[in-house]
């Protein structure tokens, strides 16, 4: 039984301070039993953190956080595998590339699998929808509350199968908004911590579980996003 779930952590694989094995820990010692570790534009954590979870008995979702614009808003997709395409080799060269940079040469790899666009520096939030969903992810709209209400309506009509309707810098009433919102026009929502560190100083996220997704949203997350459970 999964009752306490934190599906936006960041480890040292990408700009996070704890490493993958010891964000389980702190999990174990918070009282989580479900965890994604969603790293920005990599999924080199996961196999460690899957396995120490086995040691913990904690559950690891394999997923990432990929950055992505739209007219220059930076948007954040949550990608949540149903299998594990995230091993691919294809994929992770489009990552490389991704972090290196070189747009063009990812968009050349991608017109293979999916229409790209002519130009940006960045991908759009369209091409990084459609790339997550290529390679088995249910891909989720990262801290919605967070992005600029001029194009918030926009980004919203994107294809995501669900919003992160819980999050740590939200308001009560954010995430009252944003659950109402994912119940009526997503498939389903997730919540999580977006947690990078442990010190106090200049911390603008929180520490893992805070927020946390209860017994009845892990069940109902699991089972209309399809994702794995390592
Ligand atoms: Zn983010
Ligand atoms: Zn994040």
């Amino acid at each position: 039984m999964l009752t306490k779930g934190d599906f936006h952590i960041h480890s040292t694989a990408s700009d996070g301070e704890l490493s993958p094995a010891e964000i389980i820990a702190a999990a174990k010692a918070e009282g989580i039993d479900t965890i994604a570790i969603t790293d920005h534009n990599t999924v080199n954590g996961i196999n460690e953190a899957a396995e120490a979870g086995k040691k913990y008995g904690i559950s690891v979702i394999p997923a990432i956080e990929l950055s992505t614009r739209y007219k220059n808003e930076k948007v954040h997709i949550l990608g949540y595998f149903r299998g594990t395409l995230y091993k691919d080799s294809t994929f992770q060269e489009i990552l490389k590339l991704i972090k290196a940079r070189k747009i063009k040469q990812v968009r050349s790899i991608l017109r293979s699998f999916i229409t790209t666009e002519a130009s940006g520096n960045s991908l759009s939030a369209l091409e990084g929808i459609k790339f997550l969903k290529t390679f088995g992810a249910s891909v989720v709209l990262a801290h919605p509350a967070r992005i600029n209400q001029k194009y918030l309506p926009e980004i919203l009509n994107l294809p995501f199968d669900g919003i992160e309707a819980k999050y740590s810098s939200n308001s009560c009433y954010d995430t009252f908004y944003f659950i109402n919102m994912a119940l009526s026009n997503f498939s389903y929502y997730t919540g999580g911590s977006d947690f990078h560190t442990n010190r106090k100083e200049g911390n603008t996220h929180s520490s893992i579980g805070q927020p946390y997704l209860n017994e009845t949203e892990i069940k109902m997350f699991l089972k209309r996003s399809g994702a794995l459970l390592l």
